[in-house]
């Protein structure tokens, strides 16, 4: 039984006052909630702060990027040690928007996945496809292209240390997020496509949902078969709304 997983994406939001609340609220309204986990990704300045308010908690914490050297002249990034010195234990990669916007490949995604997991941190992997490849009826084409991209780096063994996240990126944002049987049959897929490698890893890993999960649509969402959780983005800055999706999971 996969146990389910909540990770808040914070995306480029938040102020330190406005931060305390949100994660205070969270902290309360999910400590009596221990049967699936939960984690929030901030904007890296204030991991420090999450780490503060978090620790000790039932509540994980992560960053929603990293590069995927170790150290060198890369002016403005963060490299996975500094998440790790932080106390993060997951850190989203490969998200739609610095694919998009930040020209970030397949390739570069493999190198960022494979280096979390070297610091022991467990990357959030996001896969999904765009509005246009979407129409085009290549969904099931593009998430295997990006799937392929990590299990030729690391294998079934090396992905199986991270956890996926579908997210079709036309449903990202837009309040209208994918039907749950339209989205069950794509979670189906990828997970078909690790088990021809491995019916072990496919079995036990977890399949996040991304893409207008909110209070509405959760319960729904997280009843199918292969949704072993949520990736949340707007909902997840609104306390009431993130602690509901978290409950559901629950
Ligand atoms: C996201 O950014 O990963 C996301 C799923 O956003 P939203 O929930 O706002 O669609």
């Amino acid at each position: 039984m996969r146990r389910k997983l909540v990770v808040g994406n914070w995306k480029m939001y938040g102020n330190l006052a406005w931060n305390k609340a949100l994660l205070d609220a969270a902290v309360e309204g999910l400590r009596d909630y221990r049967n699936a986990d939960y984690a929030i990704c901030v904007p890296h300045p204030y991991l420090w702060q999450a780490q503060a308010i978090l620790q000790g908690t039932n509540i994980a914490w992560g960053g929603q990027n990293m590069n995927q050297f170790e150290g060198g002249a890369f002016t403005g990034s963060v490299a996975p040690h500094m998440l790790v010195d932080f106390g993060c234990s997951y850190v989203i990669i490969g998200h739609s928007e610095r694919r998009e916007l930040c020209n970030e490949s397949d390739p570069v995604v493999a190198a960022k996945f494979e280096a979390a997991v070297k610091v022991g941190m467990k990357p959030v992997f996001c896969i999904g496809e765009s509005r246009e490849e979407h129409e085009a009826g290549e969904a099931e084409e593009v998430v295997a292209r990006q799937l392929d991209a990590v299990l030729t780096r690391v294998g079934a063994e090396g992905l199986a240390k991270g956890v996926l996240a579908y997210e079709p990126v036309w449903a990202i944002g837009t309040g209208r997020g994918a039907s749950p049987h339209k989205a069950q049959s794509v979670h189906a897929f990828i997970r078909k496509r690790i088990a021809s490698l491995d019916s072990g890893v496919a079995a036990s890993i977890r399949i996040l949902h991304g893409g207008s999960v909110r209070v509405a649509n959760a319960a729904q969402l997280l009843s199918m078969p292969d949704i072993d959780g949520a990736l949340v983005g707007n909902a997840s800055l609104v306390a009431d709304q993130f602690i509901a999706i978290c409950r559901a999971a629950n």
